[in-house]
Order: structure tokens, then sequence, then C-alpha cells
């Protein structure tokens, strides 16, 4: 089987070839008709070459226990075995890459990057994701300045060796439609301009301009240095307008316990009742939703939340859709009982509550229940605010924010108001209506 077969695309990283390699003879002793099996179609982001699959099971195993979506499975026995999703449907897993990642030979492969390169062509990098704020392990291969593919690292402590489809399949938007100079407005239309024309646009506009009317956002993807060098302008500029909460939430950094997943990804291992308010973990953070369905599994984390239902892959108690049943907790019913009764009571804020008029007011009510139900003590911090941007955080650790100390609700001026200052956003608008 030569390295670099031309028909299989893993070729160079396929489990079954080296054990070719190590113990096989050069020809086969097999002596009846090679079983020849359809190709099945998975969807758009999983190849199939099923001749190849060796019926080892691992996907159905992968799929049906860790994903919790029993869409593969076996059919037929014996020598008719075939793997497949039983009616053809597409993969519907938020984790479906994985199954290229599980599969020891080229049976399940990568459809965008079929034939795109070869192992040893590319040059890996180890990094850290930036597509959610879990920051899980990842290893970016490249091929020149071309980013092809980006595989997992093994990190226990956040994504153990999983990774979600987002963070994996990205990387064609690295190539197309990049924003990859800097642009002026002139007469109405954005024109490319080189760095220096930037500067002295923004200067110019900025020039004599009252402090108070200048504002600046960080954007999601925005590194800390960065985040902070812009803090320092706006201070020299004399602006308190900064903020990096772009869709409003009502995040509060007076202290790093409030915003932060104190627990740990790897904490929800050890935790046995969980509250998960106005978040869907298996959207936002595919591979804490995960670390959830493995406590569930392993047995004794009982799950509830407060949202719109949706199926997260293990059961959940909804307690209702509107913070009126976050009100019924704090009184101590329901499943207010089971945080208090439980060793490692956990609970989940995520941005949907914040970002509502009334977030900061949640966000207080949280905490407050997770001081009632025993989440606060000396071994066990059981508060966590899932968050949905890779930068928030680092935003929040700088203080990227204007608060007034010790006053929760009273920002100086938030996105929200930035966002609606007359001269920007409105005039904007009105020229767009
Ligand atoms: Fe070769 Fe089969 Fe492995 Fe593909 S799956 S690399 S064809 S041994
Ligand atoms: Fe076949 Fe690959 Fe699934 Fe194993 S993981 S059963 S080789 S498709």
């Amino acid at each position: 089987h030569p390295l670099d077969c031309p028909i299989c695309d893993q070729g160079g990283e396929c489990d079954l070839q080296d054990q070719a390699v190590g113990y096989g003879s050069d020809s086969s002793r097999d002596e009846e008709a090679k079983r020849a099996v359809k190709d099945k179609n998975l969807g758009p982001l999983v190849k199939t070459v099923m001749t190849r699959c060796i019926q080892c099971t691992r996907c159905i195993r992968f799929s049906t226990e860790i994903a919790g979506v029993s869409e593969l499975g076996a059919t037929a026995r014996g020598e008719g075995m075939e793997i497949g999703t039983y009616v053809e449907k597409a993969l519907t897993s938020e984790l479906s890459g994985n199954l290229i990642d599980i599969c020891p030979v080229g049976a399940l492969t990568s459809k965008p990057y079929a034939f795109v390169a070869r192992p040893w062509e590319l040059r890996k990098t180890d990094s850290v994701d930036v597509l959610d704020a879990v920051g899980a392990a990842i290893r970016v291969d490249a091929r020149g300045p071309e980013v092809l593919r980006v595989l997992p690292r093994l990190n226990e402590d956040v994504n153990e060796e999983w990774l979600g489809d987002k963070s994996r399949f990205a990387v064609d938007g690295l190539m197309r439609r990049r924003l990859d100079s800097c642009w002026v407005r002139r007469d109405g239309k954005l024109v490319r301009a080189e760095w220096e024309e930037a500067f002295a646009a923004i200067a110019g506009k900025l020039a004599g301009m009252d402090g108070g009317r200048i504002g600046a956002l960080a954007g999601d993807l925005a590194d800390a240095e960065s985040m902070l060098l812009l803090k320092e302008l706006m201070a020299a500029l004399g602006s308190a307008n900064i903020d990096c909460r772009q869709d409003g939430a009502m995040l509060d950094a007076s202290r790093r316990d409030y915003y932060s997943f104190n627990t740990s990804i790897a904490g929800i291992e050890e935790a046995d009742a969980l509250l998960i308010v106005g978040s869907n973990p298996r959207r936002e953070a595919p591979l804490v939703n995960a670390r959830i369905r493995k406590a569930w599994l392993a047995g004794g984390l009982q799950v509830a939340a407060i949202g719109t239902p949706v199926d997260l892959t293990y059961p959940v108690e909804w307690l209702g859709e509107r913070p009126l049943a976050l009100g019924g907790l704090l009184g101590g019913a329901g499943f207010a009982e089971v945080l208090k009764a439980a060793k490692r009571p956990m609970i989940i804020v995520g941005q949907a509550a914040l970002a509502r008029p009334d977030g900061a007011a949640l966000l207080a009510a949280c905490w407050k229940l997770a001081a009632e139900t025993g989440m606060l003590t000396a071994d066990w911090h059981g508060f966590n605010v899932l968050h949905t941007a890779a930068s928030r955080v680092g935003a929040l650790d700088l203080g990227f924010l204007t608060m007034d100390e010790g006053e929760l609700e009273r920002f100086a001026k938030t996105s929200r108001e930035i966002l609606a200052e007359p001269g920007v956003y409105k005039k904007r608008y009105r020229a767009k209506a």
C-alpha cells in the first residue's frame, strides 16, 4: 500500500496502513471476492468511502454515547453488515467532525478537505480556538499562507480530544472575503487605503472632538493587547465610553467570579445538580455540553433549565421560559430543593439571560440563588457565566467597560447607548431607510 495512495485521504495517517506496514504481507492472502459497499451521503462535512470500513463501530459509539445523537448504526449482519444512518440523511450533530478523527481508516474523511493535501505537506501549529468562548486546544495545519484544516489537540481540562464543527470547518472563511487591509470612506464609498492614510483619517475625525462624543467597542475576536491599547487611547482622548458587550449583556466586572466559569469545564464532572439559565450550551459551547452529557452519563447529574426547551442530548427538567421561574426557585421551591440537597450544585447563566434589559437583575438573582443553595462554599464554586465570545472574559479582566465603583447598574455609557448616539447610529439608519 503506497503511503501516498492516490485514492484515499487517510493515506499517511491511517491505522490500517500502519498495521499493514508493521505486520502485513505485501500481497493479499484473501482469495474471496472483495466486498464492496455503497457510499453513504452523510451531508456536507463527512465524506464516506464505505468499502474501506473495518466495522470497528467507533463512529456508532461516538455518536450514540458522546455526541448523544443516535443517528449512526449497523444494518444487516456478518458479511452484509453496513454502517450508515438507516434512512439516508445528513448528520445533525454539532460534533460530527470528530467522526473523521475517530474513524481509524479512510471510511469517514473530511469532505471539504478531500484531496486537498497530504499530512507531510502541512505546517502544523498548536493554537487555541476562538470561535466560541471555550478555548479548545487545536492544531492549525497550513500549506504556505493557506490554512487547510483545524484539528483538536488533547486537553483534558477543556476539550478532551473533541472539537465542535464550527471550530473545525470555519477555515474556509479565512480565505474568502476577509478584511485584510484598511478601507476609508471617500465620497460615500469605501476605498482601499494604506495604514498611514487610515490613521490620518481617524486622527482628522477625532481632532478637537469632545471625549464624551467618542465611543469604542471591542470586537468578539479582539486580542487583549489591542484592547488594552484602545482603552489607553480612549483615556487619553478623554472618553469613558468603552464597552466590550456589543450584545448589550449586563455583565458585571466588579468581581471576577461574577463573569467567569468558576467551576471549570472539567469540574462539571464533579457536579451533581445543574441549573441552566438562558443558555443553549449545545449551540453556544458544544464541548461544555458534551461534558455535561458525560457527567449525566456517569450518573448523578440532575439538570434543569430556564429557557426555550431544546434537545440538549440529556434529560432536562424545563422550569419555564420566563424569569418568573427563577423567582420561584428563590422561594426555595421545586428544583431549588434538589440544588440544596446536592453536594456540588452548579448554575450556568447564559448570554440570552444577560442581554435582556433586566439582565443585571437576573444576574443578581442567579448569584443570590447560588448563595442560598450552597454553590458558594470554601471548596466549591458553582456559579458560572457561559460566554459566547472568545475575547469577552479578557476584555472584562482588562476593565474594557465603564462602571461606577460599587454600583451594579450604572454603567457610564454602554454599547447600547454608544450605538444609539444620534450622530452615529440613527443617522446611518435614516440614510438606509
Ligand atoms: Fe489505505 Fe485503506 Fe488506510 Fe485508505 S483506509 S489509507 S486505502 S489502508
Ligand atoms: Fe467503519 Fe470508520 Fe465507523 Fe469504524 S469508525 S465502523 S471503520 S466507518
